[in-house]
């Protein structure tokens, strides 16, 4: 099944992270949405980065291991402004980043050019091929002296022809369901007190499994949804379950089961964890870190090597293993929406 369109913006929407200019924000949001009707998966990896996280992208190639990725420091890139995104195209699956630059890449430029963006694939010296930006006409000397530009939405400009019939949206018709939930087979669409039951379980499950972390009561709303259906599919992965986003005998089984071994240590991790070549770096975590962006203080570059391939020694989080590097052991992120491939 195809990735669908509000898990390409979910996921943009979470990596560009706070701090962006809305019109930079709304417009590359655009981009998806519009390339997504042409049958080109892209999502953002970037938008927004702090200085620190700036200087510490700076440092990468320089002072700390990896490839020179960029040549700004902070306040040198317009990410440091919120007026910047990066793009990357994704499988039809929406598992697995392709990095490139073929007629697809290079239509989603177009698409964002004719939004009002500047693409870094233009650029003659150094080019940039994921970096879309708006600069509103101001220089960098102009931003580092706190000028922030007026930008105007393109957005809502017509492309279709008026002939055309336009695309509308998908609106879901919930089924209700009731009673309790004793392993009968939910699913994405369904709405009621079952649904809450299976939500409240994961959420309570160790480790926990939020619909949405961190939105009103975590995403626990009796709605089955896509952030349930996904929660399902990674708490399915994580126990090694068919992987199929539906909550029916096995999950219910599974989750009782958790409940009652709580006390009890939860089985040795293993397999292997494949990075490929196609990915030029990936962050690494210490393990008393939380493993977010932010906390990334070193990168493997697996495009160097061929690809990286490693023993999983432990899965501490949902969608993240712990490794062997050479900088001792390190927690990497392997969620859907990385190319990491789990064996
Ligand atoms: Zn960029």
């Amino acid at each position: 099944m195809a990735v669908s369109l509000n898990t390409l913006l979910e996921r943009s929407i979470r990596n560009m992270g706070s701090g962006m200019n809305q019109v930079v924000k709304e417009t590359a949001l655009e981009v998806i949405k519009r390339a997504y009707k042409e049958g080109i998966y892209v999502q953002l990896s970037d938008g927004y980065r702090s200085h620190e996280e700036q200087q510490k992208l700076y440092n990468q190639g320089r002072t700390t291991s990896g490839n020179i990725v960029t040549n700004a420091k902070p306040g040198q890139s317009l990410h440091n402004y919120g007026l910047a995104v990066d793009y990357f195209i994704v499988s039809d699956d929406g598992q697995k980043a392709i990095w490139t630059v073929n007629e697809k890449w290079k239509r989603v430029a177009t698409i964002g050019k004719s939004l009002g963006f500047e693409w870094g694939g233009d650029w003659s010296s150094f080019k940039d091929y994921p970096h879309l930006q708006m600069t509103g006409g101001l220089t960098l000397s102009q931003l580092q002296a706190g000028k922030r530009p007026k930008l105007t939405s393109k957005v809502d400009d017509i492309i279709t022809a008026p002939d055309q019939k336009v695309e509308s949206e998908t609106v879901t018709n919930w089924i209700k369901v009731t009673g309790d939930w004793k392993g009968q087979t939910l699913r994405n669409g369904q709405y009621g007190k079952p649904v809450k039951q299976l939500q409240t379980m994961l959420s309570k499950n160790n480790p926990p499994f939020y619909p949405n972390k961190g939105a009103k009561n975590n995403g626990i709303d009796e709605y089955y949804g896509d952030d349930t259906e996904d929660a399902v599919e990674r708490y399915q992965s994580y126990y090694g379950l068919k992987r199929d986003g539906l909550a029916g005998k096995e999950v219910y089984g599974s989750l009782k089961d958790n409940k009652s071994n709580s006390k009890s240590k939860p089985s040795q991790a293993k397999g292997t964890v494949h990075l490929p070549a196609s990915a030029k770096t990936w962050r690494t975590y210490k393990l008393n870190v939380k493993p977010v962006k932010k906390n990334s203080d070193w990168s493997l570059t697996p495009a160097r090597y061929g690809g990286l391939t490693y023993k999983i020694l432990d899965k501490p989080y949902p969608d993240v293993v712990t490794i062997k590097t050479g900088r001792g052991k390190r927690n990497i992120y392997v969620g859907s929406g990385t190319s990491a491939v789990i064996k």
